[in-house]
């Protein structure tokens, strides 16, 4: 089958050839449709993507993406942010879990955050009011929140997870997050056998960091789920360690949660397990789960092992070094 790949801007080429070469090792028989997308395309060549890339996409349904950057105050809009609008990738799915050998505070972190993508304040429907007045509208529909939280309990069913946690802040805002509540409860009720409970959001952020362990699957409204998303990659380790997977109906786009990291780019030294652990997810979605298995498994071991990890984790490996180490492994 085909894929498309975007390896990005930064350390995005470095990590997109560690994909390539995993592929190959694992003979999951992927035919990558690689495109140019981001800043540094857009200084060469005066757009953001290369010609043929959303179509590309739209064909094949299934994207693996790097870090892309946005040029600055050039009225460029944001990749991320076109292909969710063009490909409707309504849920932002990201597996949260503790990986033994990663320095973090907590060993038992394993928890999923389905994240609504499409709608309440991240929407866009932001004017002024006057000179001095500023106004935002979360806009919050009953579509979208059955959508999203329908998501969070098939995805629990169909990977054994018990418990779904919805987050909001219905108390306070009665109407929006309210209507994100309800729907969330008459979702539930279709899944008698998965426990359903909800948590305030502030509430659930000092639970977060005293006790994860507690949470198993969280779905929110865009806005709440993207920061969760970014505490609870802290709480495992950092961006290293942090996948994606951006999914619609027809279109599935993987992707590391981190950024295009200029700061370590082309030095040979990004730390690629983000992308290959958002590889791994595609693989798992399309029932390749033997190969998803050996390369989270081979992931786990390298860098339980940590005599051949990347500098971010207090290692000395190169980016071919720990792709290396770790096919050895597969
Ligand atoms: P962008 O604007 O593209 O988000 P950024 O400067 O915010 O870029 P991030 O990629 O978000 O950079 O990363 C923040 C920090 O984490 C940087 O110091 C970067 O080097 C480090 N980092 C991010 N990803 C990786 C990785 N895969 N391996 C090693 N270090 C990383
Ligand atoms: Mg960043």
């Amino acid at each position: 089958m085909k894929a498309v790949l975007i390896p990005g801007d930064g350390i995005g080429r470095e990590i997109a050839q560690s994909v390539k070469a995993v592929s190959k090792a694992l003979d999951t028989g992927i035919e990558w449709l690689e495109y140019e997308a981001g800043a540094e395309y857009a200084a060469a060549h005066g757009e953001l993507l290369q010609p043929g890339l959303l179509d590309e996409i739209e064909r094949c349904g299934w994207a693996l993406k790097g870090p892309t950057a946005t040029p600055i105050g050039k009225g460029f809009r944001s990749i991320n942010v076109q292909l969710r609008q063009r490909f409707s990738t309504y849920a932002n799915l990201r597996p949260v879990s503790s990986l033994p050998g990663v320095p973090t505070r907590f060993d038992n972190v394993d928890l999923v955050i389905v994240r609504e993508n499409t709608e309440d304040l991240y929407k866009g429907i932001e004017y002024m009011l006057d000179d001095n007045t500023a106004n935002g509208i979360k806009l919050i529909t009953r579509s979208a929140s059955l959508r999203i939280c329908r998501f969070a309990f098939d995805y629990a069913r169909r990977h054994g997870r018990k418990k779904v946690t919805a987050v909001h802040k219905a108390n306070i805002m009665k109407l929006t997050d309210g209507l994100f509540l309800s729907c969330f409860r008459e979702v539930a009720a279709e899944y008698p056998e998965i426990e359903a409970n909800d948590v305030i959001i502030d509430a659930l952020c000092m639970k977060l960091v005293q006790r994860p362990e507690q949470f198993d699957v969280l779905v929110a409204p865009n806005l709440y789920g993207d920061i969760i998303s970014d505490l609870c990659a802290g709480l495992v380790g950092g961006l290293g360690f942090a996948p994606s997977a951006n999914i619609g109906d027809k279109v599935r786009i993987y992707e590391a949660v981190h950024g295009s990291a200029p700061d370590i780019a082309g030095k040979n030294m990004a730390n690629p397990s983000a992308i290959l652990m958002a590889f791994a997810m595609m693989l798992r979605d399309l029932d390749h789960g033997d190969a998803a298995d050996r390369l989270t498994n081979a992931i786990h071991s390298l860098v339980q092992e940590g005599t051949t990890v990347t500098a971010d984790i207090g290692g000395t490996a190169t980016t071919t070094e720990f792709t290396d180490a770790l096919i050895a492994r597969l």
